[in-house]
């Protein structure tokens, strides 16, 4: 018999797949790596695992002890998962422009679940980073994984997602491109793919080049911080998890462009995945397009991998409702793809 002894065990591994569609014109080979399949349901779940041991080993995180963290969500589902197993309480502090859908997930796993304004700088004292904080100066055995700063979350990439990638190309994949949120994915991936190409010939694609995608208006694309929309990337200020040694560039997207490919990917390549998935693949598919450009030789030999953090299940009331798309103007008059009553 084939089983796991906890959901927890079944992280990582995710498959990649032939974008076909969104890449008429291409000629490189743009792949997606499938985030959604893990069992928690995005790419976080690889962090949970790695950064609680590591607290276990350390003393930090001690028996009956209560995780606190700010989270968009998705590392709060791994974490929730890990924890469950081992029998830690969940504190998660949100920003109130997750949307209701991914609290409810939150809380569906046991987990506590403290919202806080969006539109307020890291240092306010109601800022997700001061009310954790706070919470973990209140609350006896707590601690606070913090995944922004937190080196075992690259880590778990440099020890997972990178080699899955090596593996599943046969050690073919020439560019890496990956959405920005706390740097780890880019980072602890980036570093990995990186390394192990660093000898390959040139004829072979040489080293990986590595592409961060970031909405605008994000520190890593050379902005001052918020507002977008896009959700799990960004940011207003450099996590020490992000190595900026790491990625050869960055792509700033802006939410129109995320959420119009997002919807694309869900029409036209059956992936029904998150905005920053978007985001990502509306990078990839311009650094293939400036190829084409430049070298279509170089074009045609070009394995691009593209990161999928997460579904797009935990956005249905946001980039897949055409009222709220069309309140932010994303969405033209006549277009739309809300299903409705149809009276004939
Ligand atoms: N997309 C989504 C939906 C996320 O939740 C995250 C994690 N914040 C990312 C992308 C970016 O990953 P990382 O934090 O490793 O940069």
């Amino acid at each position: 018999m084939k089983f796991a002894e906890h959901v927890s065990e079944l992280v990582g591994n995710t498959p990649l797949v032939r974008l076909n569609t969104v890449t008429a014109g291409l000629s490189a080979t743009i792949l997606a790596k499938v985030e959604y399949l893990n069992p928690g349901g995005s790419i976080k779940d690889r962090i949970a695992l790695r950064i609680i041991e590591a607290a276990e080993a350390s003393g930090e995180l001690q028996p009956g002890g209560t995780i606190v963290e700010p989270t968009s969500g998705n590392t709060g589902v791994g974490l929730a998962m890990v924890a469950q197993r081992k029998g830690y309480r969940c504190v998660f502090v949100c920003p109130d422009k997750v949307s209701q859908d991914k609290r409810d997930v939150l809380a569906a796993y046991g987990a506590e679940v403290v919202v806080t304004p969006t539109s307020v700088a890291p240092d306010d004292p109601s800022s997700y980073y001061s009310v954790s904080d706070r919470i973990v100066r209140e609350t006896p055995g707590a601690w606070k994984p913090d995944q922004y700063s937190n080196l075992n979350g690259p880590a778990s990439h440099y020890a997972t997602t990178g080699p899955e990638i090596w593996a599943d190309t046969d050690g073919k994949v020439t560019h890496l491109v990956a959405g920005v949120g706390t740097g780890g994915t880019i980072t602890g991936t980036g570093r990995f793919l990186r390394e192990v190409s660093a000898d390959r010939a040139l004829e072979d694609g040489g080293e990986v080049r590595i592409v961060g995608a970031d909405p605008e208006g994000s520190v890593y694309s050379g902005g001052t911080g918020r507002p977008y929309l896009v959700e799990g990337v960004g940011e207003d200020f450099w996590p020490k998890a992000y190595d900026p040694a790491v990625p050869h560039e960055i792509i700033a997207v802006s939410d129109a462009d995320s959420f119009a490919m997002t919807r694309r990917l869900a029409l036209e390549e059956a992936l029904l995945v998150g905005g920053s998935c978007g985001m990502a693949v509306e990078a990839a598919l311009r650094l293939a397009r400036r190829l084409e450009d430049e070298d279509p030789e170089a074009a045609r030999r070009a394995v691009i991998v593209v990161l999928l953090p997460d579904s797009g299940r935990g956005y249905m009331s946001k980039i897949f409702s055409d009222t709220w798309m069309r309140s932010y103007g994303f969405l033209d008059a006549g277009q739309g793809v809300t299903a409705g009553d149809v009276l004939r």
